[in-house]
């Protein structure tokens, strides 16, 4: 594909939105046109909320063609890693997560949603009973086979689950690819229990990383359509009902699962060399007045 940008190809482009998705205001000013995909995209921010958006968003067809078995195996250019290759290494941080999370709920249902290939499920497996939600066949078949019917292979529009039925929603670097945020946090807000926990992870657009590298922010991709800031996430969340919410900086966890899990991607002792990096990066994300973060990664608790 050539790397133009063509906002009236439909082929690859819905029609453009003249509305906020977040607050539906019309103040929308152009950001960045990102051009290390091919093909290039376009990123708004609406001046109400300061959301930014992809504008005009990928359709659906150019979506489903990403997440195919390349974005998987890391053979597509815009790709995820197999999670089964690197599970031991995962599971560090995946327990680490389950165990602060354990902190505010001990047991009950519990629904990933962009579950993958079910590997925080099958470690939450051990207290909570697992639900998964994913778009993707290829990765969905697999979690299908661990969990049965409690996995549903499709968009969180057309779940099969009950209200008022989850302990724990989890949404790991999900709501950055969805294009209606808004009714995914008003579905899972539904889909909790009563002091019911919502674990979300996504990058927060505010913090000093994402302003300084403006368009080559590593972020900026194309199956990412929805980019937030802590304030506006947390007053959707706050709109939606959830009754307290709490942000951690970089992540609700120390610095050593991160650590143990990066070695799946070491090919000899001189890797050791990255836990500086990784180091480094955990202890200025700590730095962080009023609404100024320094690095982008946050996670939030939000209880119904
Ligand atoms: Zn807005």
């Amino acid at each position: 594909m050539e790397n133009t940008f063509d906002i009236h190809n439909s082929e690859i482009f819905d029609s453009p939105l003249s509305s906020c998705p977040l607050c539906s205001s019309l103040h929308i000013n152009k950001l960045y046109i990102i051009t290390s995909y091919s093909p290039s995209f376009k990123v708004d921010q609406c001046s109400d909320c300061n959301f930014i958006f992809m504008n005009p968003r990928f359709n659906e067809k150019t979506i489903c063609n990403m997440y195919s078995n390349d974005y998987y195996s890391g053979a597509a250019e815009y790709s995820y890693y197999d999670e089964r290759k690197a599970e031991k290494f995962s599971n560090y941080v995946w327990d680490s997560r389950l165990r602060a999370l354990r902190k505010y709920v001990k047991s009950g249902n519990f629904l990933d949603i962009g579950c993958a290939f079910g590997g925080l499920l099958k470690r939450a497996s051990k207290y909570f009973t697992p639900y998964g939600v994913d778009l993707s066949e290829y990765s969905g078949k697999h979690a299908k086979e661990l969990f049965g019917d409690n996995i549903h292979i499709g968009s969180l529009n057309s779940h099969p689950f009950d209200y008022d039925f989850f302990s724990v929603v989890t949404m790991i670097e999900l709501i950055e690819h969805v294009a209606d945020p808004v009714s995914l946090i008003k579905e899972s807000y539904k889909l909790l229990k009563e002091n019911g926990l919502l674990l979300l992870q996504t990058a927060n657009m505010n913090a000093m990383q994402a302003k300084l590298l403006k368009d080559k922010y590593a972020m900026y991709m194309p199956g990412h359509l929805s980019y937030f800031t802590t304030r506006n996430l947390t007053d959707l969340l706050r709109q939606a009902g959830f009754r307290k919410i709490k942000v951690y900086y970089p992540v609700e966890f120390g610095l050593l699962p991160k650590l143990l899990k990066s070695r799946y991607r070491f090919k000899s002792a001189f890797d050791y060399i990255r836990w500086l990096r990784i180091s480094y990066y955990h202890c200025i994300s700590k730095i962080r007045f009023g609404n100024f973060a320094a690095t982008s990664s946050m996670v939030v608790y939000a209880f119904k």
